[in-house]
């Protein structure tokens, strides 16, 4: 490196002092869950007392898919076996 290029210790710990991360805003639903704040639930489906998300029918629908995708895999012959614990599960 060209001394002209050299920073010093101060120069690098000048620049560094914005790199700090800063932690995610979390509030309390009144499920009792954790969720982001100016977010929806991801657990209940509400935001501001009001029910946006249908949670059952999304669970429903991705256990519909995950097994959709199991299928084609399966018949392409990419896995041989599926986990009984992973389609039970869901
Ligand atoms: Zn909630």
């Amino acid at each position: 490196m060209v001394v002209r290029m050299r920073r010093n210790r101060s120069e690098t710990a000048k620049r560094r002092s914005h790199h700090a991360l800063t932690p995610v805003q979390t509030t309390k639903c009144e499920c009792g869950a954790l969720r982001l704040s100016h977010r929806a639930c991801p657990d209940c489906g509400k935001y501001k007392g009001r029910v946006v998300i249908d949670v059952v029918a999304r669970a429903t629908r991705e256990a519909r898919r995950t097994k959709r995708r199991e299928k084609e895999l399966k018949e392409s012959g990419q896995i041989t076996e599926t986990k009984e614990t992973e389609t039970s599960k869901t």
